[in-house]
Formats: structure tokens, sequence, C-alpha cells
């Protein structure tokens, strides 16, 4: 295959520079190609083989997929595992495959919750250590402690013992988990009632924090991570500041499919999603421009077309922008989907309109894109127009899932409901 390199040396040595410049600027939290993979990237690149470049881009692009996520939950009943765990996919408590909440555990096994749009992620539900009867070693055993990637221990306002030595023998095991401390809006909200003078919303959480992280070192157990949640709103508190953590300390390849199953609450979150997809949509580029031995000519194929449509499907529906989530939006915030969909650019990006065909379309759209983007081609790499449309469509779709992150805000505002 060697032969049909287009390149000459020193464009493969331009190229590897922009792979490692490219990777760079991804925070911690959402770089999803191993570091030892985008060495391996630059060395075949470098060297201008093409095969092996191709061949290890395939796998990452592969494990990136398909790598699954397995998330133990546990804690006692009552303390807000199942709100949690809805939480974490961004499924309310009443859709269909949400968590059912309030409702006492009566089974002893473990149950398993996938995301809708993706099933590599599933999050288990685990029965409370205390409701088994088990001592914690023969507990893990029982529930194949070594299956998960991390443990999540729910504790809710009673500081509960069990879950401190079962911590600590997570720990043992070499697993890591983190101490996550529920409804804490409810301590805030009744200490704003009951002492409004001296109340300090600050001080309140700090107190909880150090409470847990006392009754956790009594145990045995130093140095945990503590989060203080609400499961009411994700948005707050520690829940964002939980999700980073988890993400950083996932490996790398690891990170991709838990990015896209996280909610569209903050925009941090949306930033997240649109670096992760980022990186892929490049990786795929870097193996179609590495083939290519007449890059960036001709107008848009028909296999192209497909592909982008399904590309904005797939975008639409993992920041919220599809049809089913805008309506279910327009219900909670009580406007209609017209309203919504007003200022969005998305759902008409593949429309054709009378004075345009939309192979136009879809021209003006690169055009757009590199003028804004320029320096992309002068960095060595010769991408495809497909890439310049799939980054232009990743790019609408969050400006727009922001835009209406935003105006869900200020509707919320308005509607009464608004943050202290
Ligand atoms: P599980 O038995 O551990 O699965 O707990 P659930 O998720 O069923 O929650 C038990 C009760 O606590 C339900 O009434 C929830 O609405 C409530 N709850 C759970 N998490 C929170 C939270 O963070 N804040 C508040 N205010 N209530 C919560
Ligand atoms: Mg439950």
């Amino acid at each position: 295959m060697g032969q049909f390199i287009s390149s000459t040396p020193k464009e493969d040595n331009d190229m590897a520079y922009s792979v490692d410049k490219f990777f760079k600027t991804f925070k911690m939290e959402s770089k999803i190609i191993p570091e030892d993979t985008i060495i391996l990237i630059q060395s075949y690149l470098e060297k201008g083989d093409v095969q092996r470049t191709v061949s290890i881009i395939n796998e990452a692009l592969r494990d990136i997929e398909s790598a699954p996520l397995n998330i133990a939950v546990t804690g006692e009943t009552g303390s807000g595992k199942s709100s949690f765990i809805n939480a974490l996919r961004g499924i309310g408590h009443e859709e269909e495959g949400a968590a059912r909440i309030g409702v006492t555990e009566t089974t002893m096994r473990r149950t398993p919750y996938t995301h809708p749009k993706l099933p590599a992620v599933t999050i288990w539900d685990l029965p409370g250590l205390g409701s088994t009867n088990f001592p914690p070693q023969k507990y893990l055993e029982a529930m194949k402690f070594g299956e998960y990637d991390f443990f999540i221990i729910i504790n809710s306002t009673r500081f509960k013992e069990t879950d401190a030595h079962l911590a600590k023998v997570i720990r043992k095991m070499n697993k890591n988990f983190y101490f996550v401390r529920t409804r804490v809006d409810s301590d805030v909200d009744s200490l704003r009632r009951g002492t409004p003078s001296t109340f300090n919303r600050g001080r309140v959480l700090g107190d909880i924090q150090k409470d847990c992280l006392t009754q956790l070192r009594h145990a045995g157990v130093v140095d945990a991570q503590v989060f203080l949640v609400s499961n009411l709103d994700a948005s707050d508190y520690d829940f964002p500041a939980l999700e980073t953590t988890l993400l950083r300390e996932l490996p790398a390849h690891k990170r991709h499919v838990f990015i896209q199953c996280l909610p569209n609450i903050t925009e941090a979150a949306i930033d997240r999603k649109r670096d992760s997809l980022k990186q892929k949509v490049w990786l795929e580029a870097l193996k179609g421009g590495v083939l290519a031995t007449i890059p960036f000519v001709g107008v848009v194929c028909d296999s192209d077309v497909e592909k982008l449509q399904e590309t904005l499907t797939l975008y639409r529906s993992y920041f919220g922008l599809d049809d089913s989530s805008l309506e279910k939006m327009a219900k909670d915030l009580h406007v209609s989907v017209a309203q919504l969909k007003e200022n969005l650019k998305s759902p008409r990006l593949l429309l054709v309109e009378k004075d345009e065909s939309l192979g136009e379309k879809l021209l003006r759209y690169v055009e757009i894109f590199c003028s804004v983007n320029g320096g992309l081609l002068a960095t060595g790499l010769y991408f495809r127009k497909i890439f310049y449309l799939q980054s232009y469509f990743l790019d609408t779709v969050v400006s727009d899932a922001k835009f209406l992150l935003r105006k869900k805000e200020v509707l919320k505002g308005t509607m009464g409901s608004g943050k202290a």
C-alpha cells in the first residue's frame, strides 16, 4: 500500500506535527485518544507508513465507540441511588427507561440501566450493603466487583457507617470509589428557612463536606473524594465537578461514550461533547486524508450527503436537538415547538430552499467554515470536504444547544423556579 503515498516526507512531518498540536488543545477530561496512540500515529506518519497509520486510527475509532463502561452505584435504600442514576443519564424520573424513584428495595440483585442512545454505558444499581446482611468482602464478590470501572457510594442525610467500611474494602480491592452525599438542596433550604439571619450557603456545604470526611476517616478511609449533590438539579452543587473528576480519572478511550451520555445541562458539558466529537471527526478525516491521492476536489457526492444526513441526526440527538427532545422540552417549558425552534439553525441545515440546490448550499458551508477556520488548511492537512461539513454541522448544533440552554434558563426564571 505504501507505494500509493501521495505526500512528500516534508508533508508527512507536517502532518505528524499537526496531530500533536491538535490533540494538545483539549482539556484532560475531554481527551479521548490515549497518549501512546497519538505517539504511534505520529511516528507512522513520519515514516510515511500509510497502512499502519490507517490501522491504528481504525483501532482507536473502534475502541472509543465500543469500549464498555460499567458504573456501580451502591448505598442504602432511600439514599437517592435511583434518582442519581437518572440524573447522571439526564433521564426524567417519569420517562421510559427511568429508574423508579421512592420504591423500597426488594431485590438482592443488581439492576442494570443503560442509556437509550449509548448501549456501551451501563449503570448498575446495587442493593445496599446493609440490606444484604453480607460482610463487605462477600457483598463485593456477590456484586461481581471486578466488572466495574468504578464505584459510586451514595449517602443521604444520615451517614451510614456500613458504607465507610465498604469504601475501605473497595479500596483494598484496588478499585476506585467516589463518595456522593445527596439531598444537599434540602439541607440548604431548611437551614435557610430555619436560621435566615446567619445562613451562609458556602458554610453549610463546607460543614457537610467536613462531616463526611471526618466520618470516613474514623472508619479508616483517608483521602476520599466527597461530592455534595442534588439529584433534583445536576447543574448545581458538586454534580458538575463529579462529572469532570470521573472523566479525568477514566482511561482516555472510555471517555467518549460517557461524555455523550452526560446531559447537556451546563455549557461545560456541551463543550466536552463538542471536543470529544471533534477529535473523532478529525481522526476520520486524517485517515481519509492519508489515503486520498487527490484530496479536496470535486463536488459533494451522494454517499457523502447520506453520511452528512446521518451525522446531523446523530449530533442533534446527542445535543438534545432531535424532534422528540425538542417536543419534550417545549412541553416542560409551556411553549410551542415552533417557538423553541425559532433562531435554531441545525433543523434547517439540510433543507433545500427554492433559490439554492443542496450541493450549492453545502459548498457555501465549506466556504464559511474554511474562512473562519482557515488555519487548518495551512497545517499540511488537506482534508476532504466532508470533514469541513461535519465540523460545520457540529459547530452549528453546539451553538444551537447553548442557545437553548440559555433560553431554558430564561424561561425557567420567568416561570418562578429560578435557582437561589
Ligand atoms: P433509592 O432508594 O436509593 O433508589 O432512592 P430514590 O432515588 O428512590 O430516592 C428516595 C427519595 O429521595 C425520593 O423521594 C427522591 O425524590 C428523594 N431524593 C433523592 N435524591 C434527592 C436529592 O438529591 N434531593 C432531594 N431533595 N430529594 C432527593
Ligand atoms: Mg432505588
